[in-house]
């Protein structure tokens, strides 16, 4: 296989993805993804299959976004019992305009799993790198169904779905709506616990190929596991169907709503930040820099050449660019203080653009801050 030819696939894609649409007065389209399908059935339960939930889900969910969902439409990948490549999905989507990509799945685990008949819960994927070996082997299943076409190592590039090889490609991939896609994610995850009742398996990331190619904000579902039979007798049924239907929908409506309040919010962000944004964090690097750094006087934070940054990590070595401790955060930055290496994100000119950015950083790191700098140096 050629590893170096996948690589060239993703660079491309990473360097020239679709600008979203900045259209105010366009309609907001949401491509709906029922996977698999036709001769591909996906995960088996005992009485249903993964394709037919998918489908069912999708068609629920898209009949809701059109009658109820404001300057909205929905769009499907597939609207019939039929197969779709994993290339040819983000494609239609990118045909139609689509705002976000929601891909519907139902997960399974091998039947030697003693957990086979009990595992449940739900969990939203956003495209990932995080290195997790059981995000990789659900990701490694639903990319299977590449096999399934005649011409796939040619299509993927030499790309094999079940070899653990192949997705190191994956760890340089860093998705353009990577954020919003996260974002997109929580929303959905919350509702699939609130509104249909499943159990919380999180927002998690792993490399599908189906969401490779999108140039939108993209998330996978797996609904719950059609492995289970209490599960899957409730995705069989019509309402289940619709409780996840709805969830997804309250999941989509509450994205939009606040990523309309963060555009508004952003528009004005070139404003001096509150005095309730500066304290929050100067506390914070206040907190954290005390240890280490000696103060720099005051008089000299509000001079020229204040860089904000985001410090995320630290780390007693210089990391690799694809060191898993980075998560995927890309560009990275650092500098040295004693024997530690600190790693930052972003460079911002104002500290309500920085607190902007951190609250991106901080679904990654939980504790990330923002600190001030000069020269490549931390001041206080
Ligand atoms: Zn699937």
């Amino acid at each position: 296989m050629s590893l170096t030819k996948i690589i060239k696939i993703l660079i491309v894609i990473m360097l020239f993805p679709v600008v979203a649409n900045a259209e105010t007065d366009k309609e907001f389209v949401v491509m709906i993804d029922p996977g698999h399908g036709g001769k591909d059935a996906g995960a088996l339960g005992r009485r249903t299959n993964e394709k037919t939930v998918n489908l069912a889900v999708a068609k629920k969910l898209q009949k809701l976004i059109n009658s109820k969902m404001k300057d909205a439409k929905a769009e499907m990948t597939r609207d019939g019992d039929y197969f779709v490549t994993l290339k040819e999905r983000p494609n239609i989507a990118k045909r139609k305009k689509a705002d976000i990509f929601v891909s519907i799945h139902a997960n399974s685990i091998d039947k030697k799993s003693p957990m086979h008949s009990t595992i449940n819960g739900a969990a939203v994927y956003t495209l990932g790198l995080k290195k997790s070996d059981t995000n990789l082997s659900v990701a490694m299943r639903e990319n299977a169904v590449m096999k399934l076409e005649s011409d796939y190592s040619t299509t993927y590039e030499g790309f094999d779905p079940s070899s653990a090889e192949s997705y190191i490609a994956f760890e340089m991939m860093q998705h353009s709506n990577m954020d919003q896609s996260i974002d997109l994610a929580e929303a959905v995850q919350n509702e699939l616990v609130r509104t249909a009742g499943r159990k919380n398996n999180g927002v998690r990331q792993a490399p599908f190929w189906v969401l490779v190619g999108t140039s939108m904000p993209a998330i996978l579902v797996e609904l719950d596991y059609i492995c289970n039979p209490r599960m899957e007798k409730f995705m069989a049924s019509e309402a289940g169907q619709e409780k996840l239907a709805r969830a997804i929908y309250n999941g989509i409506e509450r994205f939009r709503k606040n990523s309309s309040s963060r555009s508004s919010s952003s528009s004005s962000s070139k404003v001096i930040p509150t005095t309730e944004d500066v304290r929050e964090t100067e506390v914070e690097v206040a907190g954290k820099a005390a240890k280490s750094e000696s103060a720099t006087p005051k008089s000299q934070v509000n001079a020229g050449g204040v860089v904000y940054k985001i410090q995320f990590l630290t780390s007693p070595t210089v990391l690799k660019k694809k060191d898993s401790h980075l998560k995927g955060l890309s560009p990275v930055d650092y500098y040295k203080d004693g024997k530690t290496y600190k790693y930052t994100y972003g460079e911002y000119s104002s500290m309500s653009e920085a607190n902007a950015g951190l609250k991106k950083v901080k679904k990654l790191f939980g504790d990330a801050f923002v600190i001030k700098t000069r020269d490549g140096k931390r001041v206080k």
